[in-house]
């Protein structure tokens, strides 16, 4: 509980601060990027200011493009929790998934019909997803394949969920499952630190999954994760299954998906 209060305080104080820096970088960048810009259509410009130029320009927009995402990390956005269910709001982003996993990968859903719901914002459920598929994507340069699979879980008060604490009762999931390159157990150590990344300048922040872990840590849930290097990764995000009032139509649900932990 204390590692994750630090956690909490950590993210807090670096949130503020990120937002607040990447709020003036972005005011300087828009003037370089400009700048850049005009100057490159300079009537006598030698090729070799040229090629400056561009890349100053090319190097600009990939700041700019960090800075939006620092700004989306840290911007207070309105959380509105409400019923819904994962299924839905999955099948919503299926074209945005393949536009971004390009056509290298396949993608497979494999989602619950009977699928109880969540309280959550569905903006925060997006992002989380994304996120995942995101670096799902990131993890399969040569292609593979992309799962996505809902269910339900029940926890028991013996289920160790990391340090988690959770609370028993229903959980809906989703495994987002990848063939890509896995992780060591070094990266697995750092995951969810905002800032740890192993990209390349440029191409990641760091960001993606310390976001995702806030998410689902304030939507009651937490997240899985089961790696083998050079095999594929899975993340399966845990969220509290609501009550409905057709409770008692519902089967119950009570096995845990294999491979989990
Ligand atoms: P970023 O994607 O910007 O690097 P994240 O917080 O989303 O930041 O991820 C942190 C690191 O975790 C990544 O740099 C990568 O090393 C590792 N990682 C995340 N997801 C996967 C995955 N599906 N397969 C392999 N490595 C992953």
């Amino acid at each position: 509980l204390e590692r994750q209060l630090r956690q909490a305080q950590k993210m807090e104080a670096l949130g503020r601060m990120a937002g607040g820096v990447a709020h003036d970088f972005n005011n300087l960048l828009t003037i370089i990027n400009s700048w850049a810009e005009l100057l490159m259509d300079e009537p006598g410009l030698t090729s070799r200011a040229q090629r400056g130029m561009a890349q100053i320009r090319d190097a600009g927009n990939k700041a700019t493009g960090l800075t939006r995402q620092l700004l989306a990390f840290t911007r207070h956005q309105i959380v509105e929790r409400q019923p819904l269910n994962l299924n839905d709001r999955v099948s919503d982003i299926v074209e945005l998934m393949k536009r971004v996993i390009g056509e290298d990968i396949q993608l497979v859903l494999k989602l619950d019909p009977t699928l109880g719901r969540i309280k959550a914002d569905a903006g925060q459920i997006e992002q989380v997803v994304m996120n995942l598929v995101v670096n799902a994507r990131d993890a399969m340069p040569h292609g593979g394949r992309l799962e996505l699979e809902t269910g339900e879980v029940t926890v028991t008060h013996s289920d160790p969920f990391w340090s988690d604490p959770l609370i028993p009762g229903p959980y809906v999931t989703l495994a987002v499952r990848d063939t890509g390159c896995g992780m060591s157990v070094e990266t697995l150590g750092h995951l969810f630190e905002p800032f740890f990344t192993t990209k390349e300048l440029g191409k990641g922040t760091g960001l993606g999954l310390s976001t995702v872990y806030g998410i689902v840590r304030q939507s009651g849930g937490t997240v899985g994760i089961t790696s083998e290097l050079g095999k594929g990764t899975t993340f399966t995000i845990y969220l509290p299954r609501i009550a409905e009032d057709s409770e008692a139509l519902r089967p119950p649900a009570t096995t845990k998906p294999a491979g989990e932990r």
